[in-house]
């Protein structure tokens, strides 16, 4: 999959273009940086303030609960809104690029791989149609829709989004390598990078159609360099019922009021140019509690030994069909942005 990604990366030293070179992406500048033996790459450069990065403990934890399904909705939305913004798939030949180096035996093996691979990402997994023809508009030249997941974790949205569109490469960016490495399996069509999201990106200017941005940090400036001038960036943020009655029985903060705005202002330069709510009910299990809370607002991480036993009283009091399960709401919203001189305010 690298071989096909590497031509929208750049340098994250000196910006300068990377190729791939047997197991090593270098630059002309003569940096390097190795492919890992897990098949992601690593283009974290300098430091970061320590403990922003997911645990390997919280990643299999985290990929668990996804796994589950307990976000089935939510990875459908996502994938749904890439879909909807990808539509210019079908117009050929509209970038110059070095895709000619994709011949005909890329093309069969990387097909290959994908059907070997048989596209698995758990419940969300959906019908893809016109299969048939992604090799035939490959071949004549046409675009590749290009995502970017911007703080991908396991790579779970991606993946979901990527099934969702007919053809389509997933470039998945996270700054635990423990994350990456999952997200660098989780789709025969991704590649995945170790890389701080609020940094400038190792991606060349105006390649992605669409960027997602899901519960991660938004470096508006950056989306907008990377993304085309008819891309869209996909926010999905907690809404303020979100795991109701869960955050206010066990004493968590709701979420912060001013987040609207915080999102409007870390987006600068773009236009929010359409919004939906996506809620469902979800029962969860203790571990899925101490989970769903661990993947909130940075407000709620809170003490772990005084969470578990909040937890277990909560439980305990609502234990529902003898399963010590409680009925939780998700709540989120997902909006999309656009960048500015393109797009029409929401009405
Ligand atoms: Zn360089």
């Amino acid at each position: 999959m690298l071989a096909d990604i590497v031509e929208y990366l750049i340098c994250p030293v000196c910006r300068a273009d990377v190729r791939l070179d047997e197991r090593t992406l270098r630059c002309a500048g003569g940096h390097a940086f190795d492919v890992a033996r897990q098949g992601y790459v690593s283009l974290l450069v300098g430091s970061r303030p320590p403990g922003t990065a997911d645990s390997a403990a919280m990643v299999a934890a985290r990929a668990e609960f996804l796994d589950a399904g307990h976000y089935a909705p939510l990875a459908e939305a996502v994938a749904e809104a890439v879909r909807e913004h990808t539509g210019a798939q079908n117009v050929p030949l509209k970038r110059e690029s070095s895709t000619e180096t994709n011949d005909g035996e890329e093309l069969r093996a990387y097909r290959g791989a994908r059907m070997e691979a048989g596209y698995g990402v758990g419940p969300a997994e959906g019908p893809v149609s016109d299969r048939d023809n992604v090799e035939g508009d490959r071949a004549v030249g046409r675009i590749v829709p290009v995502i970017v997941d911007a703080g991908a974790g396991t790579g779970h949205y991606l993946a979901t989004a990527l099934n969702a569109v007919n053809d389509g490469i997933g470039m998945a960016f996270d700054v635990s390598k423990h994350a990456v490495r999952r997200a660098a399996r989780v789709h025969p069509r991704v590649g995945a990078f170790v890389a701080d999201v609020w940094r400038p990106l190792p991606i060349r200017d105006g390649v992605a159609d669409v960027v997602i941005d899901v519960f991660a940090p938004r470096n508006g400036p950056e989306f907008r360099r990377i993304l085309r001038s008819d891309g869209a960036v996909v926010v999905v943020t907690p809404a303020k019922t979100h795991l109701s009655p869960l955050v206010e029985e066990l004493g968590l903060l709701s979420v912060d009021e001013e987040k609207e705005r915080r999102v409007a202002r870390s987006m600068e330069g773009f236009a929010e140019t359409g919004r939906r709510s996506i809620e469902f009910d979800m029962e969860l299990g203790h571990g899925d509690i101490v989970q769903v809370v661990g993947m909130g607002p940075s407000a709620w991480h809170t003490d772990a030994a005084d969470l578990d036993e909040r937890i277990a009283e909560y439980i305990s009091r609502n234990a529902m069909r003898k399963r010590h399960k409680v009925a939780t709401h998700a709540a989120f919203q997902l909006s999309i942005f656009e960048p500015a001189p393109r797009s029409r305010p929401v009405p």
